[in-house]
């Protein structure tokens, strides 16, 4: 409150993009998104294959222009009427299904590779974040003495080195074995939660947005349909399409 009783404003958001647009070849794949993350929050942006979700976030991370619209992350834009900020600029992580390690360097310095810091501070952040993925003590393995669960916790760490203000996570699961995959998504997100990023998770699964989104925006052939808490879009479908998208979530 403040000293005339209003409650305090509401803090920006951590991400927000507004009217968000990109043809290819004269159609819009991308057609006027809009949504918000606050820091601390999972959103998912959850639809089929192809309406537009990969290249949301990769114009949200800077490797792909828009045709128009506005990206905002604490309150300042990145992309916006001519200025456009460099991927490394933005504050920004990524995380991809095909989180490619580097083969030839030790988890901890896989880990490290994208830290500025001074060494002890980066063997200090190194150390902290195998802890957080619960792998003390792996930091002088290589790659490929890793199961694949190992090396997606650690591609995961490698991404929230720097402490990104926003994560952006494209299907980062979907690589994974069936029967690991639940687990992990748990895992994941207690250590984003941990972290406190925004994250943006694009997913094609509705029972994975359903498990990991404070809140979801489904997508349908270039747009938001419908955005909210994921109880209340699974119970209130915006209409027969979306109803039927979910239905085969057990
Ligand atoms: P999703 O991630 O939801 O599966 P994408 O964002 O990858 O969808 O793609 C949306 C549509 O845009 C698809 O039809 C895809 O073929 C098309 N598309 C994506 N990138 C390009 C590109 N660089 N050139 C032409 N078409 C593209
Ligand atoms: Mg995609």
């Amino acid at each position: 409150m403040n000293s005339v009783g209003n409650p305090a404003p509401a803090p920006a958001p951590r991400l927000e993009i507004r009217n968000l647009t990109r043809s290819f070849a004269g159609r819009a794949v991308v057609d006027d998104v809009s949504l918000t993350v606050a820091a601390g929050q999972v959103t998912c942006l959850l639809g089929p294959s192809g309406c537009g979700k990969s290249t949301t976030l990769r114009m949200i991370a800077g490797v792909e222009t828009p045709d128009s619209g506005q990206i905002v992350i604490d309150g300042a834009p990145v992309f916006a009427n001519g200025l456009a900020l460099p991927p490394e600029r933005r504050g920004v992580g990524l995380m991809f299904q095909d989180f490619a390690l580097f083969p030839h360097l030790t988890v901890a310095d896989n880990i490290a590779f994208g830290l500025t810091a001074a060494r002890e501070a980066k063997a200090r952040r190194v150390d902290e974040l195998l802890e957080r993925v619960n792998l003390t003590g792996f930091g002088p393995k290589h790659p490929h003495q890793l199961s694949g669960g190992e090396q997606q916790r650690v591609a995961l760490a490698r991404a929230l080195a720097p402490r990104p203000r926003v994560m952006l996570m494209d299907e980062p699961f979907s690589g994974l074995d069936n029967r690991l995959r639940d687990g992990i998504r748990d895992a994941t997100l207690e250590v984003l939660k941990d972290e406190g990023a925004a994250v943006l998770l694009v997913t094609h699964e509705p029972d994975e947005a359903m498990r990991m989104a404070d809140e979801i925006a489904l997508m349908r052939a270039g747009r938001v349909v419908q955005q909210g808490a994921p109880y209340n879009i699974y119970n209130n479908p915006v209409d027969r399409a979306a109803a039927a998208f979910f239905s085969d979530i057990n």
